[in-house]
């Protein structure tokens, strides 16, 4: 009955003990024998995953390699010793394997005449094929069961798990023992209907065939039992979330109001677009049920976000209710708070922003203005909420960039009672299948179109020797009445010099151009120095804005023309995205010039040419994705998200979206997970988010 054992220490675990549990568990968060049976391999080799060396072509995508030890040797080079090994294929062959990192430790580790499995990337150096720093494995007694045509699974390893003696070999006997051990102990955790209605195999038996495979068939079906089960826990969660948002009483808004039609019709000189028009539908439906709204308006830059919110928060006035917006950085909050003003000062309404730096008494002020309900609209980042900023009315919360705030920290925004309207916008586009995992609780609406007449930005890629030719094209542009932003990175490890870079950048910019007026902004200046550059380069007085990455979002000046990116190369896709999207923004023409040194890696090429090659942010998301991986895309960390062991969230879709489906049904079903049949299922939810640090797994 009792499942006690999963809890248990690995280190109790028949030959584990103390060193090797306390590696494990530093190298690879390996603790309770459930962890144990989670660690899974890092790869198989059979003979059919196996290239044979006679056979090998430079390629990028890896490949694994058997062979035995010929040569090795410490190389003295010219500037670096290297260790090199000859591995002789098993129907002849050689080819190369070179370390220039931990050469000592790895020359101790192999014996001539070992058998090895070697994983990595085949370049070709003069006529050795050759793979640097691959992904050993020695084989040296399991040569023969690989010869038989058994799956051999391979463990994470490296020189920490290996100086205990944590060879996959070992890693395969204790978990060999344990399965004899407890392996019929195992409980199914999702409820029988789940495992039918998907085709699943039993947890059980993927468990045990996902470490000990009988063929690939076998393998295949366990991989997709076990990715649908991580995939499932966070569904679950957030169906969860979902399910306590439904309950969440929210303010009940009337139907829109004076100010909304006002705003919206004379305040704004343009019309609205039909994607604009149909997320605001949205809003004023969601605000009308009497339940909280948590709504994700996701649009391209430019698209016409934060006018759409401008209309919410009127929408919120109209009703009786305050706003509050909040922007991911205070310079942010300071440039919404002026374009905030110039739509809310024709109707007579003034907002306030709150961020630091302001005196004492005028904090005071706005606060006992907010409190006392005289401010309709305050400005901020979300200090603004999670501080003690006490407003008399609150009906709805706007969250600039979302994407920067995770689902836990989006979870922690509000507590009890009645909430807040929550409207969250994103410029960020993000593949549908990553949204449904991390926006997965939310309600979305998509501005997929832009406003009229707008003319795609034409991107262009230019080297340092091109430089001259750059300046004239600027000056034209100068010329016609246009404005330029001028952008370099800012790395915070570097930021000295990166600020040097910058300053240099605007000492030649200010030679080159004499005729016209160049300003700076960058991190390390006053909040009224750049609002100031910031306010001329709106009204025009400022021709050229030289700038660190401060402009990334929000920035409104449909005036300037050309984005020059300098040190293109240095910068992720979606910001180099993010600034592109700083220009376009009128009738006019516009450009992006991506200045690029000639060391790129080749990330920083497919980045580059990813954004010569289309405009859509959609697409740009797709390929940050596939360049970056899942887990770095945001960080699962900072997104609250469990890591993935086994599931790929750009990979796995069909199987993202039938874990989906099941959570969101079984929570439909039984929303606090109180039938006796789930209560497995909900024990592990809150043993997996409890590990996890989570607030939120407040089950029942
Ligand atoms: P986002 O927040 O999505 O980046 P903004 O709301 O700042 O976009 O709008 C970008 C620019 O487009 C602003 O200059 C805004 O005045 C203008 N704009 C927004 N909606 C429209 C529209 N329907 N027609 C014309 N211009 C628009
Ligand atoms: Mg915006």
């Amino acid at each position: 009955m009792s499942e006690d054992f999963l809890q248990q220490n690995v280190r109790y675990v028949k030959s584990v003990g103390e060193k090797r549990a306390e590696v494990w568990a530093e190298e690879h968060g390996v603790r309770t024998v459930r962890d144990l049976l989670h660690f899974y391999p890092r790869r198989y080799l059979d003979r059919t995953t196996v290239t044979p060396v006679e056979r090998l072509q430079e390629r990028p995508d890896p490949v694994t390699v058997v062979g035995t030890v010929r040569r090795k040797n410490i190389v003295p080079g010219n500037n670096q010793k290297r260790f090199e090994l000859i591995l002789e294929g098993e129907r002849g062959g050689q080819m190369k394997c070179t370390w220039f990192q931990g050469i000592w430790w790895v020359r101790k580790a192999f014996e001539k005449g070992d058998r090895l499995a070697v994983h990595g990337k085949v370049e070709k150096y003069g006529r050795w094929h050759s793979m640097t720093h691959p992904d050993f494995d020695k084989l040296n007694d399991e040569g023969a069961i690989l010869d038989t045509g058994r799956i051999v699974p391979l463990y994470p390893g490296g020189e920490a798990m290996s100086n205990v003696g944590l060879t996959s070999r070992s890693v395969r006997r204790i978990l060999y023992n344990v399965f004899k051990e407890h392996g019929l102990k195992l409980k199914e955790t999702l409820p029988e209907e789940i495992v039918a209605a998907y085709d699943l195999m039993e947890g059980r038996v993927a468990l045990r065939a996902i470490h000990f495979p009988k063929s690939q068939a076998e393998l295949e079906k366990a991989k997709r039992r076990l990715k649908f089960d991580e995939l499932f826990l966070i569904q679950l969660m957030l169906a969860q979330m979902r399910q306590q948002q439904d309950e969440v009483v929210g303010p009940r808004f009337e139907d829109p109001g004076a100010h909304t039609e006002e705003f919206v019709r004379t305040v704004l000189p343009f019309e609205l677009t039909g994607a604009q028009k149909r997320a605001l539908a949205d809003v004023i439906e969601d605000t009308q049920t009497g339940t909280q709204m948590n709504r994700l308006i996701q649009g391209d830059v430019g698209s016409g976000k934060t006018v759409v919110a401008v209309a919410a928060m009127m929408h919120a006035y109209d009703s009786g209710y305050q706003s509050a917006f909040m922007a991911p950085t205070e310079l942010l909050a300071e440039q919404h708070y002026q374009s905030l003003t110039n739509y809310l000062r024709p109707m007579g309404l003034e907002p306030h922003l709150l961020v630091g730096g302001q005196s004492t008494s005028e904090r005071e002020a706005i606060l006992k203005d907010v409190n006392e309900g005289r401010v309709p609209v305050a400005i901020g980042t979300h200090a603004l909420i999670q501080e003690e900023v006490e407003f008399d009315n609150l009906g709805l919360a706007v969250v600039d960039e979302q994407h920067r705030f995770g689902v836990a920290q989006r979870a922690e925004m509000f507590e009890k009672g009645e909430q807040p309207h929550m409207l969250l916008m994103t410029a960020t586009p993000i593949p549908r299948s990553l949204a449904m995992t991390l926006y997965g609780d939310l309600d979305v609406s998509k501005i997929d179109e832009m406003p009229p007449g707008r003319k795609p930005v034409d991107t262009r890629l230019r080297a340092e020797k091109r430089r001259g030719e750059v300046y004239a094209f600027l000056r034209d542009r100068l010329e016609q009445g246009e404005q330029a932003y001028v952008v370099y990175p800012l790395v915070e490890e570097s930021e000295k010099m990166d600020l040097k870079d910058a300053e240099n950048g605007f000492e030649a910019l200010r030679e080159q151009f004499p005729d016209y007026t160049v300003g700076l902004v960058h991190g390390r200046m006053g909040s009224d120095q750049k609002d100031n550059a910031m306010e001329q380069f709106k009204e025009g007085t400022i021709d050229i804005l030289v700038s660190t990455t401060v402009i990334e979002v929000g920035v409104d000046v449909p005036n300037a023309t050309v984005m020059l990116v300098e040190h293109a190369e240095r910068f992720g896709l979606s910001q180099l995205h993010q600034l592109r999207g700083r220009v376009g923004r009128s009738e006019k023409q516009s450009y992006c010039i991506l200045m690029a040194g000639y060391k790129r890696s080749q990330e920083a090429k497919q980045r580059l040419e990813a954004m010569v090659q289309t405009n859509d942010g959609f697409e740009i998301s797709e390929t940050d994705l596939q360049i970056r991986g899942a887990g770095d895309f945001f960080g699962t960390r900072q997104s609250g998200m469990p890591d993935l062991k086994i599931a790929d969230i750009t990979e796995d879709t069909e199987i993202l979206e039938a874990a989906r489906e099941a959570a969101f049904d079984l929570v439909e079903e039984d929303p606090h997970l109180r039938a006796d049949a789930h209560q497995r299922l909900r024990r592990r939810f809150e043993d997996t988010y409890a590990e996890h640090g989570l607030g939120f797994a407040r089950v029942g």
